[in-house]
């Protein structure tokens, strides 16, 4: 039903439950009542979508209620995130999934864990978002393990996941935004049928993503995020304690001031979200996520029909939800009009080298004396690792160096697959507290990182400040790179690059998906 209401261009309308701790109780109960309600009302409602431990504390899984929840005959969308599952446990996942009938996922990076039985639960993200869509994709098309027999392989029964992706532009810095809209491109790259924004209270800002994707030709269609603002909410959101989701200080005095009625403002925040159903309907959007805390469902119904009622003034409504920061950066000019059908061109033009960092500089040079296969140090290096291997005690010599260096230039933790040159020479398991190797994840604020947000920048800006300055932005939002190779942990990423075990060496270098170089 989400599937093909989207692909025949019907605006779509998802609502969202946070299910909580516990087998049952009130927010279990608030998604199962809402799924017969709207079922026995007869309202079109096109999935119930339903979190995955967010926030990062755990929660029942959105995988038991999906189940019941299409009981009633509606379509469930499962939030999809690899922050507490490895790629084997995301396969074993899916197909219960698709044994369950379950087929709308959204696959999401996750929340770091914020608690946790004893203390907080590791964080996982053995995959990031850009590599759980292609193995999701290719499970759709039948995956290829190796069979019984040396050399030979066979493919498991196809799965019939409608696979939806998530964007976050409401970044504060060109260096924070600009690789959203690069990881969103590749997360489309990697087959994502559909996109929803991340939730957010300025419609110029959620218009970029629609004019990013226009100037890019990704064609897919993309649902706006409606989330009902409580006081409440807006004052954790506002503090920064939500990763991702922002509330300015001029949001923040209206929800207070709303706050003051007697019903607590609940009337004028369900109005503002009416309104911006119904701006995402005249914007041209596919359709609208809708949620906020505690919603029952007559709220929602609410929001639906009035939106329904608003929809032709949509344009009047605009400058009501335009709470944007002081000097926040915008990656496109003001819109002549937020009607759709322009075009703009893409945002990312060839830019003057500006100053270049003096690691990143050093860094390149060295890459391409010896990484490059074409130079002669690599040929050289390549012929003695194939002649010695790596168990040799001049490659373990080798090894010895190689670790404390990259420890102390990069915070290398000697993962043995490196991903340096495709990360501007930032290291993805020293610098990202989730290790990602394709982009940000959504919960950086203001450049700095959702887990240090006092002490670390998100290690992506400095990556994209440094490729910019090199004209290099082309690798950041094009080159996927696969999951790291865990059986390489601890060995010489040197040794493995030279001799074809790593990700980026020819002998093993995967398939890009279609799209991506
Ligand atoms: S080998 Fe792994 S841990 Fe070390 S710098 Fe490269 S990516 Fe980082
Ligand atoms: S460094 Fe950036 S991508 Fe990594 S966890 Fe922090 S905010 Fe997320």
């Amino acid at each position: 039903m989400l599937k093909i209401a989207l692909q025949n261009g019907e605006f779509v309308i998802t609502c969202e439950f946070v299910p909580g701790r516990g087998k049952d109780g009130t927010s279990v109960d608030a998604a199962l009542h809402f799924a017969r309600d709207v079922a026995a009302s007869g309202t079109r409602i096109h999935a119930v979508s339903l979190t995955d431990n967010p926030g990062g504390n755990p929660a029942i899984s959105p995988d038991a209620l999906a189940p019941e929840i299409q009981k009633y005959g509606l379509e469930a969308l499962v939030h999809f995130s690899c922050r507490d599952l490895n790629r084997n446990a995301v396969e074993s996942r899916v197909m219960a999934l698709a044994r369950e009938g379950i087929n709308n996922l959204l696959v999401v990076t996750g929340d770091y864990p914020a608690s946790g039985f004893e203390g907080h639960a590791a964080g996982v993200f053995d995959l990031d978002a850009v590599q759980t869509v292609k193995y999701l994709k290719a499970m759709n098309a039948g995956l290829e393990i190796p069979g019984a027999k040396k050399g030979t392989t066979i493919r498991l029964p196809q799965t019939n996941f409608f696979i939806g992706a998530a964007v976050s532009p409401f970044k504060f810095k060109e260096e924070e935004l600009l690789p959203q809209f690069f990881k969103l491109e590749k997360k489309i790259a990697a087959g994502a049928d559909f996109v929803i924004t991340q939730l957010g209270y300025d419609m110029r800002k959620v218009l970029e993503v629609k004019r990013y994707m226009a100037s890019r030709k990704l064609l897919v269609p993309l649902v706006g995020n409606v989330y009902v603002l409580s006081y409440g909410a807006a004052k954790t959101m506002h503090a920064g304690l939500v990763p991702g989701c922002v509330v300015s200080d001029e949001l923040l005095s209206v929800i207070e001031a709303e706050s003051k009625a007697p019903d607590k403002g609940k009337q004028q925040r369900l109005e503002r979200a009416a309104k911006m159903v119904a701006m995402f309907k005249g914007m041209g959007f596919a359709g609208v996520h809708i949620g906020g805390f505690a919603l029952k469902t007559d709220d929602f119904l609410f929001i639906i029909n009035r939106a329904a009622a608003l929809e032709a003034q949509w344009e009047a409504f605009i400058p009501e939800v335009a709470f944007g920061r002081k000097d926040e950066y915008y990656a496109f000019p003001p819109p002549q009009t937020y009607r759709p059908g322009a075009v703009d061109d893409d945002p990312v033009k060839p830019i003057g080298r500006g100053r270049r960092s003096f690691s990143y500089a050093c860094s390149d040079i060295f890459h391409r004396l010896v990484f490059e296969r074409q130079s002669l140090v690599c040929k050289l290096l390549t012929r003695y690792y194939r002649a010695v291997g790596d168990r040799s005690w001049l490659a373990r010599l080798a090894h010895a160096v190689e670790a404390p260096v990259k420890a102390l230039l990069y915070d290398c933790q000697d993962c043995g697959d490196c991903a340096l040159p495709d990360m501007a020479y930032c290291c993805p398991q020293g610098q990202c507290a989730k290790q990602q190797r394709n982009g940000p994840c959504g919960g950086s604020t203001r450049g700095m990182c959702e887990v240090y947000p006092d002490e670390k920048p998100c290690v992506w800006t400095k990556a994209y400040q440094r490729l910019k300055s090199a004209r290099k932005l082309e690798e950041l939002r094009t080159q996927y790179v696969p999951p790291r190779k865990m059986e390489l942990a601890h060995t010489s990423g040197w040794a493995n690059y030279f001799l074809g075990r790593d990700h980026a060496a020819p002998p093993v270098k995967q398939a890009a998906p279609e799209g991506i170089h």
